[in-house]
């Protein structure tokens, strides 16, 4: 039979990029919407629409009873989490399930084995990659703590296990510091997570944030499709994404991508997922996995020619891969710059009303949003608006369609991040991809103090 009907919990441009990938295949699709996105685009443009609660995500977008309901309510046969809201949640995925209804992502078991980033090391140093150096488990004595900081060097950071989003995370200069580190830390990660558990690694100085994408099919068979380049951060929040990385040659992009595919395949992960590591001097370091689609996944799409929402849904419907990995091939070179409406120096929220509208157009630019002239955003959710997403057949060329693409965005009525972005195409460290996690926040700090 299969997938016929999915219900896309989530909002904004995720859940359209959802509902598009559905249509193409055939698949109708249900919009679930909190009564402050009732006049948003994916409700507008799903075949059916159920309202699931107040604005308060915790009353609608994460409130699994009402999403069930809604499923039920619309006859709904699969559910496509997108990312973010209970596309993590490992509990969500078992009652989708317990229902059934198809759940559109990996195995509820794989879920909680890396949501938990302890749980989640341990899993991918037995699986042969390779780990920063640190705690093996979690740190509660200090005695122990001291010990383990010492062998891994200072500075160390101290990471809560529930961790997510850049938040619970403290950089720790010497051995004075440390107990008082750890303490707040695992307060913090308990008022934040609901859970106090901390662990250390070693904090690497200067080293780049790259990623593969992976997928596999639930049975054993898994490929990957390659880096993404996601260093340049402002608070250990991704700003600009890039595939393939400037600084990744295609032996070593085959060479680790092979390592994270093989490890997907030994442990027949099912859906998409994604490897971050750090990346220093030539050495890869993991720290997590996502178990879901990233924001970031149309760079990959880009110079792949997957579609990675379909090949999600496919999956999901017991289908195989759809592509081997000697199909695999890596053409040309694109850029994904996330726009949010916010002040673009201060970084001050500014959500309303969007007085009008136009999207970049042209060959090889892709403008992934739920925006319209007359839009109000409102002030409850993350502040991504839209993601421009270009390619090119050369970085150089990339980033000279990207400035003129920014240049075509209009957004009236709030502030957002497009003149970031186009100061950033214009400096000499980018243009050269000479940047790492630390070089953002450097740079605008500078910028500053001008
Ligand atoms: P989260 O799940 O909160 O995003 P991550 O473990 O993915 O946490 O880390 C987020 C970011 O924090 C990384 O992209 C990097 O910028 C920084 N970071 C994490 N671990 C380290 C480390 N060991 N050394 C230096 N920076 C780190």
């Amino acid at each position: 039979m299969g997938i016929s009907r999915i219900l896309i919990a989530n909002r904004g441009e995720i859940a359209l990029r959802i509902h598009r990938a559905a249509h193409e295949m055939g698949i109708e699709t249900v919009a679930v919407h909190s009564t402050a996105d009732a006049d948003a685009m994916h409700v507008r443009l799903a075949d059916h629409a159920v309202c699931i609660g107040p604005p308060a995500a915790k009353d609608s977008y994460l409130n699994m009873a009402a999403i069930i309901s809604a499923a039920e309510i619309a006859h709904a046969d699969a559910i496509h989490p997108g990312y973010g809201f209970l596309s993590e949640n490992a509990q969500f995925a078992d009652i989708v399930e317990a229902h059934g209804l198809i759940w559109i992502g990996p195995k509820p078991e794989h879920i909680r084995t890396m949501g938990d980033k302890i749980e989640a090391k341990r899993t991918a140093g037995a699986l042969g990659l390779p780990l920063v150096p640190g705690s093996d488990g979690a740190v509660s004595e200090i005695g122990e703590a001291k010990r383990i900081a010492e062998q891994a060097g200072y500075p160390v950071i101290i990471k809560a296990a529930s961790g997510g989003g850049g938040r619970g995370m403290k950089v720790c200069n010497g051995p004075d510091e440390l107990e008082t580190l750890i303490a707040q830390a695992g307060s913090e990660a308990k008022a934040a997570f609901g859970d106090a558990t901390v662990y250390i690694e070693k904090y690497l100085g200067n080293p780049r944030h790259i990623e593969f994408q992976v997928f596999g099919d639930g049975n054993g068979e898994a490929i990957h499709l390659g880096e993404r380049d996601c260093s340049l951060q402002r608070r250990h929040q991704k700003v600009l994404e890039e595939a393939p990385s400037p600084v990744i040659t295609p032996e070593e992009r085959n060479r680790m991508g092979g390592i994270v595919a093989k490890a997907m395949a030994d442990m027949a992960y099912r859906g998409a997922g994604t490897i971050e590591f750090l990346w220093e001097n030539g050495e890869f370091y993991f720290i997590e996995m996502n178990t879901r689609l990233q924001v970031e996944h149309p760079v990959t799409e880009a110079i792949t020619g997957v579609d990675l929402v379909r090949e999600q849904i496919r999956i999901a419907d017991g289908k195989p891969l759809s592509v081997r990995q000697e199909d695999v091939e890596f053409n040309g070179h694109a850029i994904e710059c996330r726009i949010n409406a916010e002040d673009p120096w201060n970084f001050t929220p500014s959500p309303g009303l969007v007085t009008n509208y136009h999207a970049a157009g042209g060959m090889n630019v892709r403008v992934d949003s739920g925006l319209y002239a007359g839009y109000r955003i409102p002030p409850y959710y993350d502040s991504m608006i839209a993601k421009l997403i270009v390619k090119g057949r050369t970085r150089e060329g990339c980033i000279m369609r990207l400035k003129r693409a920014l240049e075509e965005m209009v957004i009236g009525g709030v502030n957002t991040s497009i003149p970031l972005h186009q100061a950033l195409m214009k400096d000499p460290d980018f243009i050269n991809g000479d940047y790492t996690i630390k070089w953002l926040e450097e740079w605008l700090a500078k910028r500053k103090n001008v």
